[in-house]
């Protein structure tokens, strides 16, 4: 299914040679193709001298920077291995097929797996084994690597800024005295001015982004592309500071790149997304895929007028007709982010709106004016880059809701009026009051087509959801949402510089998941404590169960431990496991975070605990940091938690470095089944197991009564009993037909639906069959294990229902799912 790449391989290379040149601004300007299943255009990069390059070049502000790569420099070379080995062991192999093939001189400048170059002979880049170590190969041309896989490059040119009119005015300072050179320089200072714009001149940047990424071009560069990088050199350019900062690429995906999916959505309409590919953006553009390469962006997408361009950008576009039938959509943003985080969504959406009003409010009026007035800079306290911070601005910060759409293919409009159009003002009311001003300025909620294969994914100003969110009522919907609202304080504001680190993103809004829920419901103290400790039960026994049937390195959430957030000295550094297929579909990382962060808050105390995550948010928006950052920051402002023995290096050791079940947390354990909400479904087990005995009893004789009352049930209650009758070894088909019928399991949520089935697979209870299929076609971010519950009884009739609905939704499958369904039936 994947010629290139090895499945026994699965770590994650991260290329590009950030510490020697930094990608500050991407322009893209591309034309979306449904026949074709292709997306074309060009690329434009805005870049700047890397850290270990700028101090002959620049001012002071590096100079931590540079010490920091001196340090690295030194452990690594103490330890003996060095990252970048690694590193530059997958660009050489690379390398070596790709030049193989021009080295033939061979006319045709794409080799068998579609790599293109259009180098003419092998030798330049070739014999440099190392691309990442430029000093040792000092007479060589310097290479510019991005991260880059399943693209088919066509072009890659130099960008006369220059000749841009008005752009003179970023000249002023340009000190040019090599006449050679001149014109060179002067290309590079115009975009040294331009990328170091203040931010009060973001406007006026934007527009000269635009222009200058459609300025003439001059010169063409060298370029080779492998599996995993794109390199791009200047004959006889050997430095970053020499090298063009201004270069734009002419590109092409393809149809199985695996950045976005190309499929239908639920009415039958085509469609391409994003879908959070471990490859991230890499077969989308080529760019610089390490956090710590920060970027704005903007793009200018075109397509057929029938389709809506949804993207990561601040501005709500408004398309514009270009030609009769083709509309183009511009986005931009203004906040550094990782490229990673770049969003698109292009398909034949509606707008879900209130049919029936109740009293408009919400939207609009919240969203105030936010004219460039209103931003005002005080550097002392924003620790980040300068751009126009919502953080900065009186009239963001006062924005409990911020404007905010939903798109739903039309056949589940309805659906997405009924909770989740009321839901999303709630929830972001509720996260306003817990962490204060929303890092973005406003949000797109979009129900992704069935293949989606988990329930939601943040990325700036747009949320993606599972289809799955909504039936069965408020509550899973209301769940998910706040958990991916959380993401865009951790996770997005607040990026992991090591991105093994996943946990503080998602330990964070798992946590965060249930303080907002709690609040968008306006639950009493009491309420909120007897729900979150069912919450705690249920992930406790998650976690228990995946500790046992995982891979115990996958299980720490530090796997680098101290040298975390290490590269080597040109940036590159590999992400472990990073594509290993079965990792998507663990929760390990969300369930230790959010313990430890529970664990944390007990101790800590609720209201001071909350209090020191929102001064975190306002120190470290805008920045990416390591586990430490965190908890060192959240133990000095509790000194008295130092004497009792919590430092950092206890919670590494006991939470963030080992595998299997923190030890603090086995202390724990028990003492959740005390809490009202779980006695009460214990309760209840009992009553059913009772009904399954006198069921047997009566045998073939059907009496009716059989069930006594049973109450009410919240949603995570239904979860835990049906959690609980798992665990029987033999529940009658009428007990089951009784449990159905008590609960109407068939409307409810699709963790409920999911316990259900489970049920129902176990018990081989056939007549409820259908509601299995149903759930494998409509579920699919969740019903990858029950095709391994199919198979492990060896009952023919289930393996043919697991063949069957696989063979259904396969080809729509992303590739991890396939891959890891594939491995359970065949
Ligand atoms: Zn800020």
């Amino acid at each position: 299914m994947e010629p290139q790449l090895d499945p026994m391989k699965d770590d994650l290379p991260l290329m590009a040679n950030t510490s020697h040149m930094l990608v500050k601004h991407y322009v893209l300007d591309l034309d979306v193709d449904f026949k074709s299943q292709v997306i074309e255009g060009f690329i434009v990069l805005f870049l700047e001298t890397g850290s270990r390059y700028r101090r002959a070049s620049s001012t002071g502000e590096e100079g931590c920077q540079s010490q920091f790569d001196e340090t690295c420099k030194i452990r690594a070379s103490e330890q003996g291995h060095v990252p970048v080995s690694n590193a530059s062991a997958c660009s050489s192999k690379m390398e070596y097929n790709d030049f193989a093939v021009c080295g033939k001189g061979e006319k045709d400048t794409s080799d068998k797996n579609g790599n293109h170059s259009n180098e003419e002979q092998a030798s330049g880049i070739s014999s440099s084994k190392n691309c990442c170590d430029i000093e040792n190969h000092g007479n060589e041309d310097f290479l510019l690597v991005l991260d880059c896989c399943d693209l088919s490059v066509l072009k890659v040119e130099e960008v006369d800024v220059a000749a841009v009119s008005g752009i003179e005015k970023f000249t002023r300072s340009a000190k040019l005295t090599d006449v050679s050179k001149e014109l060179a320089n002067l290309r590079n200072q115009i975009v040294h001015e331009l990328v170091t714009l203040p931010s009060d001149r973001w406007k006026e940047q934007l527009y000269y982004y635009t222009c200058c990424s459609q300025a003439p071009g001059c010169g063409e560069l060298l370029f080779a592309t492998g599996t995993w990088s794109l390199e791009i050199r200047k004959s006889g350019i050997r430095t970053p500071a020499d090298f063009p900062h201004a270069i734009r690429i002419q590109y092409k995906t393809k149809p199985e790149g695996r950045s976005v999916t190309w499929t239908t959505d639920q009415s039958g309409r085509p469609c391409v997304y994003t879908m959070g590919s471990p490859i991230n953006n890499r077969a989308l553009f080529p760019c610089q895929e390490p956090p710590i390469a920060l970027s704005t962006w903007q793009a200018s997408v075109r397509t057929a007028a029938s389709f809506v361009v949804l993207m990561s950008g601040e501005n709500s576009a408004e398309p514009v007709q270009l030609q009769e039938g083709i509309m183009s959509w511009y986005y931009y943003v203004t906040m550094p982010m990782p490229a990673s985080t770049f969003t698109i969504a292009v398909g034949c959406w509606q707008e879900v709106k209130q049919s029936f009003t109740p009293a408009v409010q919400t939207n609009n009026e919240f969203s105030l004016p936010c004219s460039q007035a209103d931003f005002r800079w005080h550097e002392e306290s924003c620790g980040h880059v300068e751009y126009p911070c919502r953080f900065q601005s009186p009239a963001a910060r006062l924005q409990r809701v911020i404007p905010y759409r939903v798109f739903a293919p039309w056949c589940l409009m309805k659906c997405c009026e009924e909770h989740l159009l009321q839901l999303i003002p709630q929830c972001l009311s509720a996260a306003y009051t817990t962490l204060g001003t929303h890092p973005f300025s406003r949000l797109d909620v979009l129900i992704v087509p069935s293949n989606f294969s988990s329930l939601g994914m943040a990325s700036p100003h747009i949320i993606f959801l599972s289809q799955s969110v909504l039936p069965g009522g408020r509550h899973l919907c209301g769940t998910r949402l706040c958990h991916e609202i959380a993401h865009a304080w951790f996770g997005l504001a607040i990026g992991a510089r090591d991105w093994t680190e996943e946990w503080i993103s998602e330990g964070f809004a798992t946590f965060l998941e249930d303080v907002f829920w709690a609040r968008a419901q306006q639950l009493s103290h009491d309420e909120e404590k007897a729900q979150q400790e069912l919450k705690a039960l249920l992930r406790w026994r998650r976690l228990r169960d995946e500790v046992q049937n995982s891979e115990e390195e996958l299980q720490v959430l530090r796997p680098n431990k101290e040298s975390t957030g290490e590269v080597s000295e040109s940036g590159a550094s590999i992400v472990k496991h990073g594509l290993k297929a079965e990792k998507i579909f663990m929760q390990v990382h969300y369930l230790k975070g959010y313990f430890l962060l529970r664990s944390l808050a007990r101790r800590i105390g609720g209201a001071s605990y909350l209090a020191s995550l929102r001064k975190f948010v306002n120190k470290f928006h805008g920045q990416l940091v390591l586990s430490q950052d965190f908890l060192s920051m959240l133990l000095e402002d509790v000194p008295e938690q130092k004497e009792s023995g919590l430092t950092v290096e206890s919670i590494f050791t006991n939470w963030l470095d080992s595998s299997g079940i923190p030890k603090p947390l086995l202390e724990e354990g028990e003492t959740w089944k005390e809490s009202r909400l779980v006695q009460q479904v214990s309760g209840e087990v009992t009553k059913w197991i009772r009904t399954n005995q006198r069921i047997r009893k009566s045998g073939k004789k059907k009496r009716r009564q059989d069930e006594g009352t049973f109450q009410k049930l919240l949603p995570d209650q239904l979860v835990l009993l049906l959690e609980y009758l798992l665990e029987e070894k033999t529940l009658c088909p009428r007990t089951l037909q009784g449990l159905e019928k008590t609960y109407q399991l068939r409307d409810q949520d699709a963790e409920v639906r999911h316990r259900w089935c489970e049920l129902v697979v176990k018990h081989k209870y056939v007549p409820a069959y259908g509601d299995v299929e149903k759930f494998l076609r409509e579920d699919q971010a969740m019903g990858v294990y029950l095709y391994g519950e199919l198979m492990v009884n060896e009952d023919a009739k289930q393996q043919e229902l697991a063949y069957k609905c696989f063979a259904a939704a396969r080809e729509q499958m992303d590739v991890s799912s396939a891959k890891v369904v594939a491995e359970m039936l065949f």
